[in-house]
């Protein structure tokens, strides 16, 4: 499924808060480095505004992204999904199809290329520890369906990653109550959870991860990296921050809403300068 509409002119990011957001900078940039007359916008709605918000984009064919904190309520909301939507449980783009809503989940292709940007595309039987149990959490989960891994799950509370390894039980998850346990001989740690979107929290002490494990942080910063991708890294940890993520489950929405391929380095670009300029 995938919508190619010449007459789209709006494109919406649905979200609370989202003035933090970089999604308009690149997806902006991409529309006019394509020479197509629409223009992205984001729109902070509040959670009970979103239902009447988003049904709205029925009568107005729109099509757009969400996000936090509005990701569940849109799968329940749109009338069709793709496949990998309905299996991650989250929506975080949309398009209008013959009066229809339709759902997708492109932030699995986001952390296809983090992972890629370890130099691996498929993870070969690697054991991850993945934080949080929210929508990116099932992202992750949807990435590496296919590979064989086994992965410890550590959420807050239990009843989060009891949902989440609900919805994959061909896979080989086990619950970890503890954070740092969760994390003993894992390849591969993945942070799914705010902590570090602010302040200075890191999830784990780099000390406590094994030297040899790779660090995805899904988090990402307007300025510089996240705090633990800093300490990873002055720890000799290889370590990732969420931009590539974002970058990418960027690039397959723009190939969802307008049929055709955006320029990646542009939209890159774009990303860099705002940071620099917000530096
Ligand atoms: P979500 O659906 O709200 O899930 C967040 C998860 O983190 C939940 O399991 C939540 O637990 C847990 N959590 C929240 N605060 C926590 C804390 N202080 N300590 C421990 N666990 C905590 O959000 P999401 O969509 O999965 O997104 C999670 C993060 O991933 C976002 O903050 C964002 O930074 C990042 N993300 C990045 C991209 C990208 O493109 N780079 C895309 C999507 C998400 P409870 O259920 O107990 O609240």
């Amino acid at each position: 499924m995938s919508a190619s509409r010449p007459s789209l002119r709006r494109v919406v990011l649905l979200g609370h808060p989202v003035a933090h957001s970089l999604s308009a900078v690149f997806q902006n940039a991409a529309i006019a480095a394509s020479g197509i007359a629409a223009r992205y916008e984001a729109v902070d709605v509040a959670p009970a505004a979103f239902a009447s918000m988003f049904a709205s984009m029925r009568e107005t064919d729109g099509a757009g992204n969400v996000t936090v904190p509005h990701k569940s309520a849109a799968y329940a909301a749109c009338d069709v999904r793709t496949a990998v939507a309905e299996r991650t449980g989250a929506v975080n783009t949309f398009w209008v199809e013959g009066g229809r809503i339709v759902g997708d989940n492109t932030d699995v292709a986001g952390v296809r290329a983090v992972l890629a940007a370890f130099g691996e595309t498929r993870l070969n039987g690697a054991r991850i520890a993945l934080l949080g149990a929210g929508g990116a959490a099932a992202a992750v989960l949807e990435a590496v369906r296919g590979d064989g891994v086994s992965v410890r799950l550590w959420s807050r509370f239990a009843r989060g990653g009891d949902a989440l390894g609900a919805r994959f039980p061909e896979m080989d998850i086990a619950a970890s109550a503890d954070l740092e346990s969760a994390c003993d001989g894992a390849d591969v740690i993945i942070n799914a959870t705010p902590i570090g979107l602010t302040g200075g929290a890191i999830p784990v002490d780099p000390d406590r991860l094994p030297s040899n494990a790779r660090v995805l942080d899904l988090v990402y910063r307007r300025v510089g990296t996240t705090p633990w991708v800093a300490a990873c890294r002055a720890a000799g940890i290889r370590a990732e921050d969420g931009l590539t993520m974002l970058v990418a489950q960027g690039a397959a929405a723009f190939r969802r809403w307008f049929g055709r391929e955006p320029d990646v380095q542009v939209m890159w670009e774009s990303v860099q300068r705002a940071r620099d300029d917000a530096a």
